[in-house]
């Protein structure tokens, strides 16, 4: 499994994960952030369990996101 953790108090809504991985990232229309679709949030941070097949690609947004604020760990 692949655990991915955004502290999304801190997103600017740049838009690189969802431009990535539309299927797991899109940007909220009442605050312009970005929302980890199927995440769960608590205390600022979503978090949220996938496949293994997700990693590669969730690398890939934690790698390109703008302030850093995707982790993504396998578990
Ligand atoms: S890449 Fe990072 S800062 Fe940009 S919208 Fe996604 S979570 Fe927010």
């Amino acid at each position: 499994m692949v655990r991915i953790i955004q502290y999304r108090k801190l997103c600017n809504g740049c838009n690189a994960c969802v431009e990535l991985d539309p299927a797991r990232w899109r940007i909220s229309k009442s605050d312009g952030k970005s929302i980890l679709v199927g995440g769960a949030e608590n205390n600022g941070f979503t978090t949220l369990l996938a496949s293994d097949g997700e990693y590669e690609l969730s690398k890939l947004a934690e790698q390109r996101c703008s302030l850093k604020v995707i982790r993504v760990h396998k578990v």
